[in-house]
């Protein structure tokens, strides 16, 4: 692999680009394909650190929608994103990467507890550190998770991986004029409501001038170049910067 732009980078994974063609759940062979495009990087001495998601599982909403107490679903959801957490770690030991799991809630007999400069320790030490629980509070997502702990561990970069190669200005599932941003301001991605991420998530990495890449993991070798420095997707950052 090349020199590396970024040395310490923040990969979000969302829960459903675990499920694969599946409905629901974790379709074995993704992770094992996401640990083959992090593998080289991680080689590289690259530092890692992985929030994942639990949208192929229970999302905290979906309870609300039926009914249920908001911060009660909120809760399942973040359990979901543990049971991802260990399957990810599970796969990427398989595929000889050192892991750890780190959770924001206290689940001491299957993950450690998040503590910030644990977390930066075992990135130095050469472990990819999974991030499981998001923010560890109800009302947030995996996405404000991701943003909060790329400033806590100083990351470069929070990439946020999709199944699309970057940001439109309109679907461009439905829309076949939709128009690709190579890079967009994050009070663009706000004013337009872009589907980027959440407003907490960008605000805080606006606030604390965290550029964020968005980019399809599913290329061949994707997160390798984004890596690398080759513009992969769509970036979010201060038109000062
Ligand atoms: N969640 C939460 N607090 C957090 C992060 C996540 O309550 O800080 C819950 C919330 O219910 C969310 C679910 O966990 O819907 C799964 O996370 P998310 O929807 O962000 O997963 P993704 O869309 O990335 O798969």
């Amino acid at each position: 692999m090349a020199d590396a732009k970024y040395k310490r980078v923040l990969l979000k994974l969302s829960g459903e680009a675990l499920m694969g063609s599946q409905e629901f759940g974790i379709d074995p062979a993704v992770p094992k394909r996401l640990a083959d495009e992090i593998r080289p990087v991680f080689e590289s001495g690259v530092e890692i650190a992985v929030v994942i998601g639990g949208g192929n599982i229970f999302r905290g909403v979906q309870g609300a929608a039926g009914g249920m107490d908001r911060a009660q679903g909120d809760s399942m959801g973040m359990l979901a994103t543990v049971i991802n957490a260990l399957a990810l770690q599970d796969t990427f030991e398989q595929a000889g990467m050192d892991s750890r799991v780190m959770c924001a809630i206290s689940m001491r007999q299957i993950a450690e507890p998040y503590i910030r400069r644990r977390a930066i320790r075992h990135m130095e030490k050469g472990r990819i550190v999974i991030l499981a629980a998001g923010t560890g509070n109800p009302f947030f997502t995996t996405d404000t998770g991701a943003a909060l702990r790329a400033c806590e561990v100083n990351a470069q970069i929070l990439m946020k991986a999709t199944n699309v190669d970057g940001v439109y200005d309109a679907d461009p599932k439905t829309n076949p004029d939709a128009k690709k941003y190579d890079s967009v301001t994050y009070d663009e991605v706000l004013s337009k409501n872009l589907k980027v991420m959440d407003a907490a998530a960008i605000a805080l990495c606006r606030d604390n001038n965290m550029p964020v890449m968005i980019f399809d993991i599913n290329g061949d070798g994707n997160f390798q170049n984004a890596v690398e420095g080759a513009h992969v997707g769509t970036v979010v950052y201060n038109k000062e910067d």
